[in-house]
């Protein structure tokens, strides 16, 4: 069970624990998979022969009614797997290797990359949607908002009267917590920013998919804004049960909504675990430096420290461990071999040779590499 609404999410006085969170002892996902990634790959093309690593190793799964946050810097591929769930990627983007499989409500399984054209369609809203940032490019700017329901809806279900139709359109938007009256007559420029993107939630919600992709629902909004967005999607997770998959590099908006977080660094997941142990007890240096760059609910800003360097360029990904060069723990063996993603403990796994002794209060290994 996640924080409820009125809980304070942050980073503790002493910059290593998460307060008012809440979170429960849940126990490791199990049951059958709503989706099953194996092995994914993903490349972007550079030029006509030459292609950039930008996912890779990728082995996940995602339970019914689950939401995971992929967390991470710009530029670590989080983006690039969430669109590939749905192969939305652009048109560099190629799906190099793996599979990604897709539970449908019958209990059947199908190979998402080997949907053709219209079937991939189908499936992008009927099973599996996506929210953009940015709402304003994602709404067409020349349709009233009751239009750009009506279109959506129609697209997919013929069978739709506009009675049907304008009854959901309506119970959707009294669900992200907008006024029906004031929203479908309006054009996207005569909402704010929040209600744009709330606009564009619901019409992900439109034809009640299994799955719902976010990619960084809060960026573009202020702060109060944020806050109606997290209780609009924590709202809608709770009533409608949908699986949700959302990028971020905001931690506290994981902390709030996650049911697992995934970090990810240099292309792969270097780290996944429960939000609770995420945040209580990482293991991967990369996590616990994201969670040490979070100002503390005190304020108390000589908690903060920021992790050392930037992220890799895809193509120039360094050798061994990727997080080598700005690791404070890195050792000789880092720099030669790339640390599996292995299991710690039930339900968390890290890609880390040290990460049995790592904690948010651990020393260096070696004080001058
Ligand atoms: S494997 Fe080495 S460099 Fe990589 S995160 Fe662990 S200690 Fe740091």
């Amino acid at each position: 069970m996640g924080p409820s609404s009125g809980d304070i999410v942050g980073f503790g006085a002493n910059g290593d624990a998460l307060q008012g969170s809440g979170y429960g002892n849940r126990p490791e996902p199990s049951g059958e998979a709503l989706v099953e990634i194996r092995n994914l790959a993903v490349d972007y093309r550079i030029s006509k022969k030459a292609t950039v690593s930008v996912v890779k190793d990728v082995n996940l799964d995602l339970y019914p009614g689950e939401s995971l946050a992929l967390v991470g810097e710009s530029g670590c591929g989080k983006t690039t797997l969430a669109l590939a769930i749905l192969r939305l990627l652009p048109k560099v983007g190629v799906i190099r290797q793996g599979s990604i499989r897709f539970r449908r409500r019958s209990g059947e399984m199908f190979d998402v990359l080997a949907l053709n054209t219209n079937e991939l369609r189908e499936f992008r809203w009927a099973e599996a949607s996506v929210v953009y940032q940015g709402a304003m490019n994602s709404l067409n700017p020349l349709l009233r908002i009751r239009a750009q329901f009506a279109e959506t809806i129609r697209a997919h279900r013929k069978d739709m009267s506009a009675q049907q139709i304008e009854a959901r359109s309506t119970e959707l938007l009294e669900l992200v917590q907008l006024e029906p009256a004031r929203v479908l007559p309006a054009f996207p420029h005569e909402l704010s920013g929040g209600m744009r993107q709330r606009v564009l939630i619901a019409l992900g919600m439109v034809l009640d998919p299994q799955l719902v992709v976010l990619d960084e629902p809060t960026t573009a909004l202020d702060i109060l804004t944020q806050r109606s967005v997290v209780e609009v999607l924590r709202r809608l997770k709770a009533e409608l049960r949908f699986t949700m998959v959302f990028v971020t590099h905001d931690l506290p908006l994981a902390a709030e909504l996650a049911d697992r977080v995934a970090t990810m660094y240099g292309g792969r997941i270097v780290e996944l675990a429960d939000v609770e142990d995420t945040f209580y007890n990482p293991k991967h240096p990369y996590t616990i430096g994201l969670i040490k760059a979070v100002p503390p609910v005190t304020g108390d800003t000589m908690m903060v420290a920021s992790v050392i360097g930037s992220p890799p360029a895809f193509g120039e990904l360094p050798s061994g461990c990727a997080f080598h060069p700005r690791c404070p723990y890195a050792q000789d063996r880092c720099v030669n071999e790339e640390p599996p993603l292995e299991r710690l403990a039930v339900g968390h796994d890290a890609a880390c040779f040290y990460a049995d002794e790592m904690s948010l209060q651990r020393k260096p290994v070696v004080a001058d590499v």
